[in-house]
């Protein structure tokens, strides 16, 4: 797994607003660390920075010794290849099987003729349906991913991400759109996989008692400010 390090970040977009400010932040490997803060803190811009979505106006990021900030084109892309994604929205296609999302998404940063052609050796697909078994998904293998409820489209995503054998997780709102017991399933997922892969995973939540229950840390974020880092337990509301 990897470190991750933002030194000194600062983001303001090109329409003037500035997203972070002088955020410093240190992950450890295998740190599971939750990102809280009101909506427009600040908390998706910082997941981007990680895997270069965002270009930074300031400062350094670092992913596993690798310089973010100063990546371009081909070390970029692979880069992102070690960085696995969880959204909000999922972005699975509906309409094909849980099994071909989870192998696209392994080849997503690095396509190949092969790839696109949907030729996947042996050894792809017993990485994917490892990671569909690991969030409870193999039965449904063949099911159309339109076809799931939000829980199980989202522990796809996270099976898709994971099949990357990634060595960074972001997580940006990954419960936002489920019911509660859905949620508290999908970040139990999300810590167990962090545990046992030894994983480094950083979630953007703003549901501060599910990020006290399944991360370690928490960073919390108010107007692009870092305003709260320490433990998850013993963060307040006030904090
Ligand atoms: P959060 O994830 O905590 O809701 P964001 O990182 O999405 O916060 O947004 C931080 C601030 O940056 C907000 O004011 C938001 O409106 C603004 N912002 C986000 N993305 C863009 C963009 N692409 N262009 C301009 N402003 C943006
Ligand atoms: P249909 O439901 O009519 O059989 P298709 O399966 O041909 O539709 O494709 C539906 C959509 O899914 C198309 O936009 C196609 O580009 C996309 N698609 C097809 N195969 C894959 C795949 N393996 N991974 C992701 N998207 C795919």
């Amino acid at each position: 797994p990897w470190a991750l390090s933002l030194t000194d970040v600062s983001v303001t977009y090109p329409n003037g607003t500035q997203a972070l400010k002088n955020v410093t932040v240190h992950i450890e490997p295998g740190e599971i660390v939750s990102i809280v803060g009101l909506s427009g803190s600040g908390k998706s811009t910082l997941i981007r920075t990680i895997n270069g979505l965002v270009p930074v106006t300031s400062g350094t990021v670092t992913a596993g010794g690798h310089d973010v900030t100063r990546a371009r084109g081909r070390a970029l892309r692979e880069l992102r290849g070690h960085v696995g994604m969880i959204f909000q929205g999922f972005n699975l296609a509906d309409r094909v099987s849980v099994l071909d999302n989870v192998l696209v998404g392994r080849f997503a940063h690095t396509p190949t003729i092969r790839t696109v052609l949907g030729l996947n050796r042996a050894a792809d697909r017993e990485l994917a349906l490892r990671a569909l078994d690991s969030v409870g998904m193999l039965e449904k293998v063949w099911t159309r991913a339109g076809a799931l409820s939000g829980g199980q489209k989202q522990r796809v995503a996270i099976a898709r991400a994971l099949s990357q054998e990634p060595s960074v997780m972001l997580a940006d709102e990954p419960v936002a759109s489920l019911d509660p017991p859905t949620a508290h399933a999908v970040m139990n997922d999300l810590a167990r996989t962090s545990s046992e892969r030894g994983l480094t995973v950083l979630i953007n939540i703003h549901l501060m008692d599910l990020a006290r229950q399944y991360t370690q840390r928490m960073i919390g974020l108010r107007d692009g400010e870092l305003v709260y880092d320490g433990s998850a337990a013993e963060a307040t509301d006030a904090d």
